[in-house]
């Protein structure tokens, strides 16, 4: 049909609009979720493969995270903006199992295809979707495995699941058990606060030199912290400290000045008096506040840092408006934003303020604040790209730790969930009424995507680990997955395999939820360029 016929029929549409229908449109779509699944099914699973990204200026990123692959690719086609959203939603809502996602979307949407060539209607693929998806869920609640979260060896699996593959093996224990150590401090009464975790990158060293800092690690290193001359030099640990937070700058700045003339040498005694004025103002507002140490999220005048110094209270200049927020929680101390409004009963109180040197940035770490679980995982990488990697790779643990810790339970990895769900779908497609049990099934070959991906990945036969793995369930071994390090099926339990059940949910709703949406769109309609 031409693009005169389309306007006549539909004469709101504009004429210069590019429109696909029908079965073009299905294609179109189809292809599109299915070749950005394509791009990232190398990135699959331990034995998976990096990617390098480099932006339209210049940065270079090098990782597998599926996640950070799709939020740097350059993406223009819509449904795949679709798909790349429901990888979005899965990283935030679960911080892991994007891959999963947007492999099983493209997969689903493959199989869907295929059904709508044997003559299926698009509604009847999208209900026995739907309603295979309710299906799953309900099994994986059954299939759920309870777990002692203080046993730190299976919390430490959990982890070490998240990494493996996505680090070089030697560290990537150490990078587990730093995630646990991390959480476990923080944890109260089995709900794990994330805010209380602070990252600080220094690059430089090796990622074995990162650890966990009990306390808030504040970089002073914007600070000029060599100001603070021998005479007024501070302790090392300042302990029962009084903290003050301040918003603004601790400045004089020009338009203060009113009529005095920086001009005139002859009012320069009167302007360097006004300037003490000023300076002795601030400093004794906040000696007056009974502040020990201030952080100031703005610069500080030189003079007034001196000053500060001499009343032995230690300034910290340009900390980070996070870290203030932090140190606000942390301490109790309310931000003020003048240092004329401070008062006693703004200040903030922390047991202990130590300065210390890590590599060459200068760090004050705060303990003991009246919200006292407070951790900072310092990272050590050798360069910033490392720390980058590092810090996304462990912010997918924490998440992954934080849903079993307050779940208290999790699934056998390896594929093997999916392969139980997929046997359990196919029995159960015979009591689904209709066509639609043709899309129930579908959707069971299209979850048994991550057990093959897992063993093309790492170089393993898919269709014998398909066929071994379908016997094993069958035989009633529920846990049995791929160790696609060994390359046999075994149980994933006792291989410590394991993953909060949340992520999985997660992946297999969101990617039920695209597909169906891109499943029923039989006609695309795009704006020309030039309509307003
Ligand atoms: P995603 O972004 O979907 O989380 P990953 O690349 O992190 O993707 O891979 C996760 C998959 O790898 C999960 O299915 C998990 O069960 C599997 N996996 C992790 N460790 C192993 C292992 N040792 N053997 C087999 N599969 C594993």
């Amino acid at each position: 049909m031409g693009r005169g016929s389309i306007h006549q029929l539909y004469p709101a549409v504009n004429e210069n609009a590019e429109r696909l229908k029908g079965h073009d449109a299905q294609h179109t779509n189809f292809s599109a979720g299915q070749a950005l699944a394509e791009t990232i099914r190398t990135t699959l699973g331990p034995k998976s493969m990096d990617k390098m990204l480099i932006s339209s200026d210049g940065q270079i990123v090098v990782t597998n995270d599926g996640a950070s692959i799709l939020d740097r690719m350059d993406i223009n086609h819509p449904t795949a903006e679709m798909v790349v959203r429901v990888a979005e939603t899965q990283e935030d809502a679960t911080g892991d199992g994007t891959t999963t996602a947007v492999l099983l979307t493209g997969e689903l949407l493959g199989n869907a295809a295929d059904l709508i060539e044997q003559g299926l209607h698009p509604t009847t693929i999208s209900d026995g979707y739907h309603v295979a998806t309710e299906r799953v869920h309900e099994t994986l609640r059954r299939a759920t495995i309870e777990i002692d979260t203080d046993n730190l060896d299976q919390l430490r699996e959990i982890a070490r699941t998240v990494i493996t593959g996505k680090w070089e093996d030697p560290d990537a224990q150490f990078l587990a058990d730093l995630a646990v150590k991390a959480v476990k401090a923080i944890e109260h009464d089995e709900s794990i606060d994330r805010r209380n975790i602070t990252h600080q990158a220094i690059a430089g060293s090796g990622p074995r030199d990162s650890n966990v800092v009990d306390g808030l690690v504040i970089d002073m290193d914007r600070s000029s912290t060599s100001l603070v001359s021998p005479d007024t030099a501070f302790p090392r640990r300042i302990a029962d400290a009084t903290i003050a937070l301040i918003d603004a700058q601790l400045t004089i700045e020009a338009a203060t000045f009113g009529t005095v003339s920086f001009d005139d040498p002859e009012q320069r005694p009167a302007l360097l008096e006004y300037e003490d004025q000023i300076y002795d103002e601030y400093v004794t507002t906040i000696a007056d506040a009974g502040a020990d140490v201030v952080f100031c999220q703005k610069s500080i005048d030189d003079p007034i840092r001196y000053l500060l110094a001499r009343e032995g209270i230690l300034a910290v200049e340009r900390t980070r408006k996070d870290e203030l927020l932090k140190l606000g929680r942390t301490t109790g101390a309310q931000h003020v934003g003048s240092v004329a409004h401070l008062t006693t009963t703004d200040t903030g109180h922390a047991e202990m303020v130590e300065r210390r040197r890590v590599g060459d940035r200068a760090l004050a770490i705060v303990t003991g604040g009246s919200d006292s679980r407070q951790v900072s995982i310092v990272l050590r990488g050798g360069t910033e790209h490392v720390n980058d990697e590092m810090k996304r790779i462990l912010d997918d643990c924490l998440s992954a730790l934080e849903l079993a810790i307050e779940h208290r339970e999790v699934l056998p990895g390896g594929g093997a969930s999916e392969v139980m769900l997929a046997a359990d779908l196919r029995d159960y497609a015979a009591s689904v009424g209709g066509r639609s049990q043709l899309a129930v099934t579908a959707f069971a070959d299209a979850l048994e995507v991550i057990p093959r991906t897992l063993a093309e990945n790492a170089g393993i036969d898919p269709i014998d680990s398909l066929i071994d793995l379908r016997t094993r369930q069958h035989e009633g071994d529920h846990t049995a997955g791929l160790d696609v390090l060994t390359g046999n099926v075994r149980d994933m339990v006792a291989a410590g395999v394991l993953e909060p059940p949340a992520i999985k949910q997660r992946a297999i709703t969101s990617a039920q939820e695209a597909s169906n949406i891109i499943i029923r769109i039989d006609d695309i309609i795009a704006a020309s360029p030039d309509r307003n």
